[in-house]
């Protein structure tokens, strides 16, 4: 499969302009920026089918579509950086290896929606991708391709790099916004949505790195090129991290639609289970996601609507395997701290819910359990769900549910302090 995002990866240099553009670098901003309306730029990005790459994969050129271009208002463009979600790993690759592919994307989004500034909201830990991106960054400047009349087009575009400080809720569109903004990272209750009172109150899109990153390849191809690399419905490549017990964990880049057991087994991806154990289960977006036993891996693909079909989600794209020596209790123990710490405080139950539901499975898991601790857990998570100002409780709430569901006897058995066999 010809690559979309990740050609240049295995380049030397390809995170410099003088390599870029000698692969046909900004040729594609280029021609945007210069003699395309955005009206034709949404339309040909709705028809590529690419979805956002951040976890939520809602339409990009509909995303765009929602922004009034009319309003007197200034119209802002965020790039999404803030790359936090255990298992994923994939934007980090993008900022490290092809800068230039992100800003060459920023500039495309930006066209999209008439924007003339836009943000790079970067993980507060991407000490070296920052650096990287940044002198990306000042050579694009020095060279035309970012600030007064971009490439020789007419169209002026600034771009601002921003280092995050380190909260995985500022991943999460409204956070990053208030972060930018200079306050406490947390969400805002929506309605009303960026696209309407954004950054600094004005119209704005927020798009995820990977979802930037395709942008040039798909500008320079009929849409219907990029959609045929997935299914129907969903369109495209994907970059997809693989991580835990495998024997070539690492960050792919897939066509949509391929069956998940074959990106975990096949030595292209994956490279099968290591050790020779077999698979206990799989967790396929990002530690957010409900999980999946062996035997629904077998009947999962790697899109939107199988994995939705199959009680999971694509996520950010962050596959985490686990072998059939793991340990469920303790596995959710580790994703319960996590998420309990990550809470930003703002509503009760994520607040309460993600302490307590650590709490819980810090006993059990420690042989210090009760026997109703279990229902105990699903109550709590069953609390948690939808009843927040932004998805982190959720975040817990359903690999808390799925992990009891489908693994709920080793749960039983530590809380009643029951000796393994
Ligand atoms: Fe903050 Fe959690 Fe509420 Fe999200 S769900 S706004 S992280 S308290």
């Amino acid at each position: 499969m010809e690559k979309v995002i990740s050609a240049l990866w295995s380049v030397p240099g390809a995170n410099t302009l003088e390599v870029y553009k000698k692969h046909g670098g900004y040729e594609a901003a280029k021609e945007v920026l210069s003699s395309w309306t955005p009206e034709k730029l949404i339309e040909h990005v709705k028809a590529s089918g690419l979805r956002g790459r951040g976890g939520a994969g809602f339409p990009t050129g509909m995303k765009w579509s929602f922004i009034n271009r009319g309003s007197p208002k200034p119209k802002y463009v965020c790039i999404n950086a803030d790359e936090s979600e255990p298992g994923t790993a994939k934007d980090r690759y993008i900022l490290e290896l092809t800068p230039h592919l992100l800003i060459e994307g920023t500039l495309i989004c930006a066209k999209a929606i008439d924007c003339h500034h836009a943000f790079i909201y970067c993980r507060g830990e991407f000490y070296d991708q920052i650096a990287i991106l940044k002198k990306a960054l000042a050579e694009a400047k020095a060279a035309g391709i970012v600030g007064k009349n971009a490439l020789g087009s007419g169209y002026d575009i600034q771009i601002t790099v921003h280092s995050g400080f380190g909260a995985y809720i500022c991943g999460e569109e409204t956070g990053l916004i208030e972060s930018l903004e200079g306050k406490k990272g947390q969400p805002r209750i929506k309605p009303p949505f960026p696209a309407v009172v954004g950054l600094y109150n004005c119209p704005t899109v927020v798009n995820n790195v990977e979802t930037a990153a395709a942008l040039p390849w798909i500008i320079k191809h009929a849409p219907e090129e990029y959609k045929k690399f997935g299914t129907e419905k969903s369109g495209g490549t994907k970059l997809l991290s693989i991580s835990g017990h495998v024997n070539k964990p690492g960050t792919y880049e897939i066509p949509l639609g391929l069956p998940l057991s074959e990106f975990i087994n096949s030595p292209n991806y994956g490279g099968g289970v290591w050790k020779g154990r077999k698979l206990k289960a799989c967790i396929p977006g990002g530690s957010s996601v409900p999980i999946l036993t062996a035997a629904e891996v077998e009947k999962t693909n790697i899109d939107y609507e199988s994995c939705a079909a199959n009680g999971t989600m694509l996520g950010s794209g962050g596959c985490i395997v686990m072998d059939e020596t793991t340990d469920m209790v303790h596995s959710l123990r580790i994703l319960g701290h996590f998420y309990s710490h990550e809470s930003c405080g703002q509503c009760t139950p994520c607040r309460t819910g993600t302490n307590w539901a650590h709490r819980i499975l810090c006993r059990i898991d420690d042989g210090e359990g009760r026997p109703e601790d279990v229902d105990e857990l699903l109550k709590i998570a069953n609390n948690m769900v939808g009843r927040t100002i932004c998805p982190l409780a959720d975040a817990l709430a359903m690999p808390i549910k799925s992990f009891l569901t489908k693994f709920r006897s080793e749960f039983d058995k530590k809380a009643r302090r029951e000796k393994a066999a």
